[in-house]
């Protein structure tokens, strides 16, 4: 995918076009993927299986073209007040049945009430970016560590932190470049994006790994306390 996308620029297809083009693709996959989940909830239980397959290939599909719509065009940077940990909670919830299916362990280390000023769609894609590159790397099982605090009253610090293969250290500076994958099926964009969204909240990212050992990623962002303590 990242192949094709990058000779159609070179082709001379607009951004615009892409992006369209993701955003059109995405709206049948949401039906697809509501009947599917139908058919679950009805069918045979001899199916399940297969559907569950279905599914998570429909999630693939509609994470890969949801990169392309950000990368095609650049995200707008919409701060509000927003309870942080609650956000995080729900990406982890969503990604809870990859997790149990891989053999994957998650320790949660969450605030109970972590409220910041940040762009909730951002942070959401942001997170879901780091998890699941996280639960990429550790397809035999493994542990997922995410955690989440403040270090002083302007910024939250997310960190995600796995037990996978690691990134060899030649390979480091080139994680964030767009299109720079490792994987058969990977578009390269997930971290581009990543940096991307942490410099609009005004932060930094860094990555630690030891090959065989596993990979933490820690995103600092300029995440002030909401104005009169709870903004909502
Ligand atoms: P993609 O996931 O589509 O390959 P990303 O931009 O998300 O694109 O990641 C780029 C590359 O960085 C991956 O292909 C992989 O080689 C490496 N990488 C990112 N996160 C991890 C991780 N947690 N463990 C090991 N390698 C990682
Ligand atoms: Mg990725």
């Amino acid at each position: 995918i990242g192949g094709a996308v990058c000779q159609a620029r070179e082709a001379g297809v607009s951004a615009g076009l892409v992006a369209g083009a993701a955003h059109e693709i995405r709206n049948p996959l949401a039906a697809i993927r509501g009947g599917i989940q139908l058919m679950q909830a009805r069918g045979a239980s001899e199916h399940a299986r297969h559907l569950a397959l279905v599914l998570r290939e429909i999630d693939r599909m509609d994470r890969i073209l949801r990169d392309l719509l950000l990368a095609a065009r650049p995200p707008q940077f919409h701060p509000e007040p927003l309870d942080a940990a609650g956000l995080v909670r729900e990406v982890l919830q969503l990604q809870r049945p990859a997790m149990v299916h891989q053999g994957v362990v998650l320790a949660e280390e969450l605030a109970p009430e972590e409220l910041a000023v940040g762009d909730p769609a951002l942070l959401h894609i942001l997170v879901l970016n780091l998890v699941v590159n996280g639960l990429e790397a550790m397809p035999d099982g493994g542990r997922l560590r995410v955690a989440l605090f403040r270090p002083d009253a302007e910024h939250l610090v997310l960190e995600v932190a796995d037990t996978g293969q690691g990134i060899p250290e030649n390979l480091l500076p080139r994680l964030f470049e767009p299109y720079f994958t490792t994987k058969p099926r990977g578009t390269g964009l997930g971290l581009a994006i990543c940096r991307r969204i942490v410099q609009l909240h005004g932060g930094d990212i860094a990555v630690e790994s030891s090959p065989g050992r596993g990979t933490r990623i820690t995103a600092t962002l300029r995440a002030p306390l909401p104005p009169d303590g709870t903004g909502m």
